[in-house]
């Protein structure tokens, strides 16, 4: 147990040491349009390149850094570097491209947050409908009622906002109506079951006609094959994310996939849904 502790306390100090000293890294995973194959947009996910653990990804460091109080730290560092890559790619002649960021439900306890999205968008100039925030609805938002507030002020930046993870955890239909989200992105355990599993390509679909009445876009994360993808387009889906399209990739990486546009032949999928 002491081992514990002070192997924890070690990840502890080395991660405060990492925030400013330039060990954190973004990746970006793109997000297609299903009915066009165009990337239209992009998810910013976190690493960390440590010199003593080597990658770490977040599952390895985020909870920790939310026990410890530097979540926000980490929030303003991602908002920052998405910000200041968007405006390279507007530079570098890829147009403005939109990247989501992922935001820690403990970033909701204070309004804090709202000055660090607008600084960030100031800083670089960036249009804030290029900035998206995907928020996951779970039980440590312990003041809902501030949380939705907050959210509101955000919003009214003029950033985009998405659900993320919608369907596990708290999601809470009385909440979902009044949270100003334009996409609403289905969790990848759902995705996984869409080709075996007759429960969960309903839940599927029931999710798509929910994100469709609330007039939101529902995005598909996790799709890993051909198939998954089909199966979301006859239920009507959006846009989807996932290993078929690409891993999440560094920024020079991601820049091929920018200068191609189009990530997907739609033609392939369409023909293969429509015919018997
Ligand atoms: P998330 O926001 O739901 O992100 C999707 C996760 O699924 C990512 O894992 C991504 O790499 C992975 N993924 C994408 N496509 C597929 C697929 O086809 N199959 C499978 N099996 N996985 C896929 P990652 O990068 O390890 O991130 C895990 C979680 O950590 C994220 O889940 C998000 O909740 C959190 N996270 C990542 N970056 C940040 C950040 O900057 N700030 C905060 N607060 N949380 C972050
Ligand atoms: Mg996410
Ligand atoms: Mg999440
Ligand atoms: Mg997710």
């Amino acid at each position: 147990m002491q081992q514990e502790l002070d192997s924890r306390r070690l990840l502890e100090s080395r991660f405060r040491y990492a925030i400013s000293h330039n060990e954190l890294v973004l990746h970006y995973q793109p997000q297609v349009d299903l009915s066009t194959g165009m990337l239209v947009s992009v998810e910013a996910l976190v690493r960390w390149q440590s010199p003593d653990y080597g990658l770490l990804y977040p599952d390895e460091f985020i909870s920790m850094a939310e026990e410890v109080g530097l979540i926000c730290e980490i929030g303003q560092w991602v908002m920052l570097a998405a910000c200041q890559q968007i405006l390279s790619w507007q530079q570098a002649g890829m147009g403005w491209v939109r990247v989501a960021v992922n935001v820690s439900p403990l970033e909701l306890g204070s309004d804090a947050i709202v000055d660090r999205v607008a600084d960030a968008l100031a800083s670089y100039g960036i249009p804030p409908e290029c900035l998206e925030l995907e928020i996951t609805e779970t039980l440590s938002i312990s003041d809902p009622e501030m949380a939705l507030a907050i959210i509101n002020q955000i919003k009214a930046l003029g950033v985009v906002l998405a659900i993320d993870d919608f369907g596990v955890g708290y999601s809470n239909l009385g909440y979902l109506k009044r949270f100003p989200a334009e996409r609403l992105k289905i969790d990848q355990s759902f995705v996984r079951g869409l080709s075996h599993s007759a429960h969960d390509k309903a839940i599927v679909a029931t999710i798509i006609q929910l994100a469709r009445s609330l007039s939101m876009q529902a995005l598909a994360e996790g799709v890993e094959t051909e198939q998954e993808a089909k199966i979301l387009l006859e239920l009507g889906a959006h846009l989807i994310q996932g290993y078929w399209v690409s891993r999440p990739v560094s920024s020079t990486d991601l820049e091929v996939m920018l200068r191609q546009a189009c990530v997907l032949d739609p033609k392939q999928l369409q023909g293969a849904v429509n015919s018997p």
